[in-house]
C-alpha cells in the first residue's frame, strides 16, 4: 500500500512511500503516520531543526 509523506512543517509532498517497506526497515523515528500519510520533515526543514538554537537537549 503506498502513502503519501507530507512535511509536517510545511506541508510540503516529499514522496509516496510503501508502506510494507516502512514496516520492514523499521520507520524513521520521526515519521507519525495517519491513516495514509505519513508525516515526516522535509530536508530542508530538517535543517532548519537541526540549526535551531532552542535544540538543547543534544
Ligand atoms: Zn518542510
Amino acid at each position: 500500500m503506498m502513502i503519501l509523506k507530507l512535511c509536517h512543517a510545511c506541508d510540503r509532498i516529499i514522496g509516496e512511500i510503501e508502506l510494507d517497506d516502512l514496516t520492514n526497515n523499521s520507520a524513521d523515528p520521526i515519521m507519525d503516520i495517519v491513516g495514509n500519510v505519513a508525516y515526516a520533515l522535509c530536508p530542508s526543514c530538517l535543517n532548519d531543526m537541526e540549526m535551531a538554537p532552542r535544540n538543547i537537549y543534544h
